[in-house]
């Protein structure tokens, strides 16, 4: 069973930066950008910068199911399974057969949605609000989504300015549907939640990878972005905070990246912001702003959130883009023909999450805090971790780097991140996320949306299992 499970988390972290490649994508070099310089690959690649390979050798390394299954339209061929949802899968496949595992994966709160929230699903369903509602959302939400962010965020948009989807993720991709075209460029800063690239590509788009480092806090810099903008960009995906650093842009390094943007005579000109601010709400030292607040960016921002997050509403299935009506009218147009609408009952849950005052929010988010500043001084006590203070979301992504070569005390060879994280689920049986599932090979990723006991609990095997290691 260990040999199967070792086997998949393998091909899972095969699938993250295969090493040989698809051939399904637009014809445009896609490029990885490495802390400031620029390296273009030629030729048919993957999309993650690796030169192609004949398929037959594709089929045997991917982890794409469906590689070498003409069934299936090539499309499919070219993304990859979200590793997040799958290693969570593959943990809960172990508590199904007896086994416990304590884990610290998944990107959910723990606790529940406010009471309120509660009650207002169940007298929704009670009181028939069980039908379609229109495509955008009802009129009393997207009102009240407005009224929250010129409150809270100081943006002005209309009801007629927001569409709710189908959780934040539903609006992330019909954005990045509705503006990106086959070849564009979409930068996407590393490290990055997994399903921009995926999305990007979907879209025939292609992904160019720009990395952040941890020196660096994971904040993009002007002059990286300068350096990535070609004639060819389409749009930047801006996770802030960011799943999976949580790391806050601050005011002033948003209007950095702003101005860049606005360089007259710069490739930035025809570039849309796709601001993914779903974890604004969870944010510590740093003051979170809204990007499309910044000066020039009202009309080229599309503004993504939701009450997965915040609200602990993960499974309503509850988000909202806001953005120029050019684009709403588009994301319409999508959404009309593939889901037609949120759910009824979700969104008279989101009507009343917007009413829940902020000092009962801000209770959450304070055991958050404490969570947060718990685990930095756990990791701060193990050796070998470099890690950069998180000033929002629930995630440390810290740099365990300094361990690759190192044996365990079963043999086992560390070679990167995924080989650390099967070690420490097969012996201490703790589940982490490998930073390969980030596009980032040095990192693991942390969320401690999860019970004190349980991050004591998986900080302290962690903990054994890094004093383990030997070399
Ligand atoms: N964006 C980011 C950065 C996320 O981490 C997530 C959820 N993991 C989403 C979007 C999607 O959220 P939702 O549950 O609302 O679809």
């Amino acid at each position: 069973r260990l040999w199967a499970l070792s086997l998949v988390l393998r091909l899972l972290s095969q699938s993250a930066a295969p090493a040989t490649g698809f051939i399904a994508q637009p014809a445009a070099p896609p490029r990885r950008i490495r802390s400031g310089t620029m390296t273009a690959s030629a030729g048919l690649t993957t999309g993650r910068g690796e030169a192609a390979a004949p398929v037959a050798s594709a089929c045997a390394a991917t982890a794409n199911p469906f590689q070498c299954d003409d069934t299936i339209s090539p499309m499919v061929k070219t993304v990859s399974p979200s590793k997040t949802l799958e290693v969570h899968a593959l943990t809960q496949e172990m508590k199904a057969k007896g086994e416990r595992v304590v884990s610290l994966c998944v990107g959910e709160p723990d606790f529940q949605p406010p009471p309120a929230v509660i009650e207002a699903t169940a007298a929704a369903a009670r009181q028939g609000v069980t039908k379609y509602t229109g495509v955008t959302g009802t009129v009393d939400l997207r009102k009240a989504i407005c009224a929250d962010l010129a409150r809270r965020k100081n943006l002005t948009y209309s009801a007629g300015d927001i569409v709710v989807a189908n959780g934040a993720k539903q609006a992330v991709y019909q954005a990045v549907l509705a503006v990106v075209r086959p070849g564009d460029e979409v930068i996407v800063p590393a490290p990055y939640w997994p399903s921009y690239p995926e999305m990007v590509r979907l879209a025939g788009g292609i992904p160019i990878v720009l990395e952040t480092t941890v020196e660096e806090e994971f904040l993009l810099t002007a002059e990286k972005l300068r350096g990535a903008l070609t004639d060819k960009t389409r749009m930047l995906i801006f996770c802030n905070p960011s799943n999976p650093t949580g790391a806050v842009h601050s005011k002033e390094r948003c209007e950095e990246l702003a101005a860049v943007l606005s360089e007259e005579g710069g490739k930035g000109s025809g570039c849309w912001v796709l601001a993914d601010e779903i974890y604004e709400r969870i944010t510590y030292d740093t003051p979170h702003v809204a990007f499309a607040t910044i000066p020039g960016m009202f009309e080229r921002t599309m503004t993504v959130n939701g009450f997965s997050k915040s609200h602990a509403m993960t499974g309503y299935r509850l988000g909202y883009l806001a953005a120029p009506p050019i684009i709403t009218k588009a994301v319409t147009t999508i959404q009309g023909q593939i889901t037609s609408c949120a759910s009824s009952i979700s969104q008279a849950a989101g009507l009343a999450a917007l009413a829940v005052s902020d000092e009962e929010m801000q209770a959450s988010f304070d055991v958050m805090r404490k969570k947060r500043d718990f685990v930095l001084k756990r990791l701060s006590e193990m050796p070998g971790l470099v890690t950069a203070v998180p000033q929002g979301a629930f995630y440390v992504f810290p740099d365990v780097s300094a361990h690759f070569g190192k044996s365990a005390p079963d043999g086992t060879v560390i070679g990167g991140p995924t080989d650390l994280c099967l070690y420490l689920l097969r012996a201490h049986s703790v589940a982490l996320v490998t930073g390969d599932g980030f596009g980032y090979s040095k990192c693991i990723r942390i969320s401690y949306a999860a019970s004190m006991e349980e991050i004591e609990e998986a900080l302290a095997e962690f903990d054994k299992c890094l004093c383990s290691l030997d070399g």
